[in-house]
């Protein structure tokens, strides 16, 4: 701390269990402390600063991303999760640079055409350990991205790594070391990646009613079925019953986003107030997480996840991209496991890297990062130049 100005202070007005940069378990490879940021600050800031951060703008959330224009892409879904993320931790007077700092890296991981892309992946990799999306965000973070001198990856701070690592198996914890060890002796995170895990939740659902109205896959009289969304449409009708349709829309949706926050905010809250945790310590050691909906609206945040399962990402034209993206993904990497030489030269490198350390394991999670580490737009275009011999290479 001492390089800093002492007149700066990033903890003012945060509640005592809050992550703050004095009870950070640090680096893996040990820093100085940056001058006029916190450690948090610092870590937003590489991940804003990543190849895989710029790669997310044309990335499938649920619609392709040539589908339309206006539809999330993981880009703007990661801005989307930071913006509530960082309103509910200012509540709850938590670290908001943190907060920021997991949600614009949560999906870091994720593979070309969404979750489509990333069960056909972890089927091509069910031999070599399997393919999960949200492990690969921290593989990102970790070691894929190559952008400093002095380490592999971004060198986060340990409770940003925490953050990313949402769930994770024991085969897999027990791999990870730190950063795994409280997915087996039962301890939660901090309060910031707790929330910042609910805060997605709350984004995706709210965004994706929207989306998939604009794409008139789902309509609004089905979703009157579904209370939680009734509520906020009867609420608008009644005080705006002139309002054309899109802004009747776009006012339930700010509404379901606001209602759920505000939720959140009460119920952790009280909870937090109930059990009064001295510190961070405490947070980790408590039974349960203390960032938590209140019982009713998370059954009603159950129904509604519930519709967009079966009328929405089930919908046969979501479907129908789906199967497109399988076929995509697995005849890339049976292309590029059968002979690394259809490889560019700098993949073939890490390729041959991987293989000399653990064999055929080592070569497909080399194809596997290089595959997930794709655009949509750049996955149909390698899909092309290694399967069609009317396309240049
Ligand atoms: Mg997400």
């Amino acid at each position: 701390m001492s390089t800093r100005p002492h007149e700066l202070n990033f903890n003012q007005g945060l509640a005592e269990y809050a992550v703050v940069d004095a009870v950070s378990r640090g680096r893996r490879h040990p820093e100085p402390p940056p001058a006029y940021r916190s450690e948090f600050q610092r870590d937003r800031d590489r991940i804003i600063h990543a190849a895989a951060f710029r790669r997310l703008e044309y990335k499938t959330q649920v619609f392709v991303n040539h589908e339309g224009d206006l539809f999330r892409t993981r880009l703007t879904h990661s801005i989307e999760v930071a913006q509530i993320a960082r309103s509910i931790a200012r509540a709850l007077r938590l670290n908001e640079d943190l907060t920021e700092a997991v949600a614009l890296a949560h999906d870091l991981g994720h593979t070309p055409f969404g979750h489509a892309g990333q069960d056909a992946l972890n089927e091509c990799m069910k031999d070599f350990g399997g393919f999960e999306h949200n492990l690969q965000s921290l593989r990102v973070v970790d070691e894929l991205e190559e952008k400093y001198a002095d380490f592999p990856g971004l060198n986060l701070s340990f409770e940003t790594r925490e953050g990313i690592l949402k769930h994770c198996s024991a085969k897999n914890a027990a791999d990870l070391g730190e950063v795994g060890a409280r997915f087996l002796n039962r301890q939660q995170p901090g309060l910031e990646a707790q929330l910042t895990n609910l805060a997605d939740e709350i984004a995706y659902n709210s965004h994706d009613v929207d989306d998939g109205l604009r794409a008139g896959l789902i309509g609004i009289e089905q979703l009157r079925d579904i209370p939680l969304f009734n509520e906020q449409y009867e609420e608008v009708r009644r005080l705006y019953p002139e309002l054309p349709q899109r802004r009747i829309i776009h006012e339930v949706v700010r509404r379901l986003i606001n209602c759920q926050v505000v939720d959140l905010v009460q119920t952790s809250g009280s909870l937090l107030a109930q059990h009064a945790p001295a510190d961070l310590e405490s947070v980790r050691r408590h039974p349960a997480p203390l960032i938590a909906f209140s019982d009713d609206m998370r059954e009603r945040n159950l129904e509604l996840k519930r519709f967009l399962r079966t009328e929405l990402y089930r919908h046969y034209r979501v479907h129908r991209m789906s199967v497109k993206a399988l076929r995509v993904i697995r005849e890339l990497f049976e292309a590029f496991f059968q002979d690394p030489r259809l490889l560019p030269l700098e993949a073939q490198q890490k390729v041959a890297d991987l293989r000399r350390r653990d064999g055929d394991t080592g070569q497909a999670r080399a194809v596997a990062d290089y595959i997930a580490g794709m655009t949509d737009r750049y996955a149909i275009k390698e899909h092309q130049r290694v399967y069609n011999p009317g396309e240049l290479t």
